[in-house]
């Protein structure tokens, strides 16, 4: 729609306070005459030329705007060869309107411009201006542009808008930005309705043909980067049952960090209401990074079968050693299949959340009780601790006929420290790393966004959390850390560990100055005693066992084997004994400086997408950066604007004609290579039997070869959308487990609240505050109910392009 519109040109004013540098003129064909630094420069006359027909029009337009009026076009004539060679474009209150004798706009104003062709290919030029009203002219471009032909958004905006639109910026932001662009508010050369209207058009537009345009998002960032994976899964109906994908970056990624991985469902962030499924883990530097995500329509045992069989795939067979999820059977099953040597651990909170709603007046209002249950739960080491403290608890407040803490003690191997304690976990407890990313992701992405909007938006996100990663790689690389002891081994983990991660070691070491060493029932052992300490539900005594000999040592905590940094038990006994450096053994390659350094040979591939992307963004910023300046000088005066209307006129013919010549025939047939190329990762897996379950990877086949027919990517639709009344919620998706418990405190009669309040009581940090964030669009429902209540009962005309439109073509 939009898009045909003649361009709406910018303002040119002498009498209305705008000066006459400050002009910006779009789409105006250098190569018409206008004569230099003449103050009459936008005044139409004879025998002035412009390439097209538009051109002619836009220049008028500037004219009108500059003087007070609106423009539309007029009166053509064709030949016979249906070709136009004649056109008038009058001021927009030339003529009458004879259908109605209400009040009208047209009051037979004789002002006009004609035009006509100067002989095939040459262009057209002006025959014949009237420059008399008979009505006056507006006081001020703000009023002026009230007018449809000035209220029109010109590519270069519309483009901005797109943008803003993509960073899911609210319209009121977005004209605050496009005013600041133009010098304030008066000077916008379109109403704030105007813009409204693109921005709703653009995101219309996103929705329509979602699938067809959620391939060709997922196929550019293949093309851009090639070892970029997608996979698709469809159902018999060709219906889009899950998508996932990742980074050639991710894929690299999880070569260094993919020990421990964090995966819950628990958002559903789009207009489907499929759950969004991160895979998330911990980098050198203690933060979150992303190895792929996934939108799944079903939280099946198949589905979920599909997406871990999958992300293998895509990491070339590596798993990983632990995985932290929410409390969902499904999920486990498909782990224990796909992941069979995987420890699986599920997030304590997830399970300890329900304490409160399940045992109610005791949780929360004996204040003892909830603190000997978290003690339970955070100071005891071994299993026989734990074991013997629990029964005493449950003894201490006659609790044995409690169902929910029976329930827990049953499927406490799943969940609780001490059945962990001694496997790796890159010191997680819950998945509240994954729970923070959605709490960010949601800013990035709105409730009603259309599938190729959430990948897009997703690329963005993940593009700014790498480069807080970069920041942090780079930071750790620059800067010094400051060294609180000043002992050897703090100057030897400086050396070694990453900022963040040194800071932890730093942390433990201090603490480590409140403990003193004792001997231990024999000679292997000794007791690492906390001196003077005033809180009492602090454990006191801790076990290290040590080899000096041969520099072994292992503390009860488990901190090491958890975390992968020595606890401040160990370092208390390594500084009694005067090692000055930290055991080879005891450091993780991981939680180096030196974490990224080596890349296996088959992963080199990658390495080199990773720089060519980061060397495009680069790229990306220095083309900005020239753009503006151009732009801004141009706009000084006449002489500069012309010249940068040549230049630049010509420099986008060249640049077109490279990119046809480069693309050839290749371009348009690369995509639908891509995507059947199975040798590139890009596997479009088809589903015959979607209601088997256990997800037989046998049932799965590729997408058809070419002489097999049919471009099934065409065929792919969207997952029928789960309507919801009003504005789709972004609240937490429940898992089967949990839906089971709101039902069951329905029939309890207990009022749901607070049951978003995941991982309160959780010792990691990146704890990011779930901002209520704005939305910038009503969801699309609503939204058409708007827009045709616009069409219909505001304007007879504001969403359909001006009438005139259709004859440019
Ligand atoms: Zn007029
Ligand atoms: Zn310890």
């Amino acid at each position: 729609m939009e898009e045909d519109v003649p361009s709406r040109v910018g303002s040119h004013d002498s009498g209305h306070g705008i000066p006459e540098t400050r002009m910006v003129v779009d789409n105006v064909d250098s190569s018409a005459v206008i004569p230099p630094a003449d103050p009459q420069i936008l005044t139409p006359m004879l025998g002035q030329r412009f390439k097209t027909e538009r051109d002619a029009y836009n220049f008028y337009n500037v004219y009108a705007v500059s003087k007070g009026f609106g423009i539309r076009l007029d009166k053509d004539h064709m030949n016979t060869k249906k070709q136009r060679t004649m056109r008038q474009i009058c001021c927009s209150h030339q003529g009458r309107n004879p259908k109605t004798k209400k009040p009208s706009v047209r009051i037979g104003c004789p002002a006009m411009m004609k035009i006509n062709m100067s002989g095939a290919g040459s262009g057209w030029s002006v025959t014949k201006v009237v420059s008399a009203h008979n009505h006056p002219m507006k006081k001020s471009v703000g009023v002026t542009k009230n007018y449809q032909s000035h209220n029109q958004i010109d590519e270069g905006t519309r483009g901005i808008i797109e943008e803003m639109v993509d960073s899911s910026m609210s319209l009121t932001n977005m004209y605050g930005m496009l005013s600041g662009m133009h010098g304030g508010p008066s000077m916008v050369p379109f109403t704030r309705k105007a813009m409204d209207r693109v921005a709703y058009a653009i995101r219309r537009d996103e929705s329509s043909d979602d699938m067809q345009k959620t391939l060709d998002v997922l196929k550019d960032l293949q093309k851009r980067s090639k070892n970029f994976f997608y996979s698709i899964q469809v159902d018999e109906a060709c219906r889009v049952k899950n998508i996932f994908w990742s980074h050639a970056v991710s894929r690299l990624n999880f070569e260094h960090f993919g020990d421990v991985i964090t995966f819950d469902t628990t958002y559903k962030t789009n207009k489907y209401n499929m759950p969004f499924a991160p895979f998330v883990g911990v980098n050198n530097h203690f933060q979150s990074t992303f190895f792929g995500c996934a939108l799944l329509r079903e939280e099946t045992e198949e589905s979920f079968t599909w997406l871990f069989n999958t992300f293998k795939e895509c990491m070339n067979g590596k798993v990983p050693i632990g995985i932290l999820t929410d409390n969902c059977p499904s999920m486990a099953a498909a782990i224990r299949t796909v992941f069979p040597n995987t420890i699986h651990r599920v997030c304590k909170s997830h399970v300890l959340k329900k304490a409160k709603e399940f045992m109610g007046n005791i949780y929360s209002k004996c204040h003892t009780f909830k603190k000997a249950f978290h003690k339970v739960l955070t100071q005891t080491l071994t299993e026989e601790e734990f074991v013997a403290a629990w029964h005493k608890l449950i003894r201490d407040y006659n609790l044995e006929k409690s169902v929910y803490l029976r329930h827990i003690w049953d499927i406490r191997r799943k969940w609780a420290f001490v059945y962990f304690s001694h496997r790796f976990f890159a010191g997680m407890t819950t998945t509240q790393r994954s729970e923070s990313a959605n709490h960010v992701f949601k800013m990035f992405v709105s409730p009603s966004s259309s599938m190729n909007g959430f990948v897009k938006r997703y690329d963005r996100f993940f593009n700014e959390k790498l480069q807080k990663e970069d920041s942090e790689e780079f930071q750790t690389s620059n800067d010094k850390v400051e060294i609180k002891t000043r002992s050897p081994i703090e100057i030897h983990a400086s050396q070694v560990y990453t900022r963040a991660v040194f800071q932890l070691f730093s942390e433990e070491l201090t603490d480590s100055i409140s403990y003193m060493v004792k001997p231990g029932e024999d000679e292997s052992t000794v007791q690492v005693v906390r001196m003077n300490s005033q809180e009492s539900f602090l454990r006191k005594e801790y076990q290290v066992s040590c080899d000096l000999e041969r520099e072994e040592f292992s503390c009860v905590c488990k901190m090491f084997e958890h975390k992968g940094i020595l606890c401040s038990h160990i370092l208390r006994v390594l500084v009694q004994y005067g090692l000055s450096r930290i055991p080879e053994r005891y450091i993780l390659k991981r939680w180096t400086k030196d974490a990224r350094d080596t890349i296996p040979p088959h992963l080199h591939g990658y390495k080199d997408d990773v720089d060519a992307s980061q060397s495009r963004s680069y790229i990306h910023v220095m083309l900005k950066r020239k753009t503006v300046e151009v732009a801004k000088i141009a706009n000084k005066d006449v002489q500069t604007f012309k010249m940068a209307m040549t230049v630049m006129n010509k420099l986008l013919e060249d640049m077109k004609n490279q990119l046809s010549l480069d693309d050839g025939d290749n371009s348009r047939e690369a995509p639908k290579r891509a995507a059947r190329h199975k040798s590139r990762s890009t596997v479009l897996t088809k589903d015959g039997n979607e209601d088997v379950g256990g997800g037989d990877e046998d049932s799965e086949y590729d997408v058809p070869s070419e002489d097999e027919g049919g471009n099934l990517t065409a065929d792919i639709l969207p997952p029928l959308k789960k309507r919801s009344r009003g504005r789709p919620k972004v609240n937490r998706y429940k898992s089967g487990g949990e839906v089971a418990s709101l039902k069951r405190r329905k029939e309890v009669g207990i009022e749901k609240k607070n049951t978003t309040n995941e991982c309160e009581s959780v010792e990691e940090e990146n704890q990011v505050i779930d901002h209520d964030d704005e939305v910038p669009f009503p969801p699309i429902d609503s939204l058409s109910r708007r827009v045709n209540d616009i069409i219909y009962a505001e304007s007879p005309h504001i969403l359909n392009p001006p009438v005139e439109n259709d004859k440019w073509k």
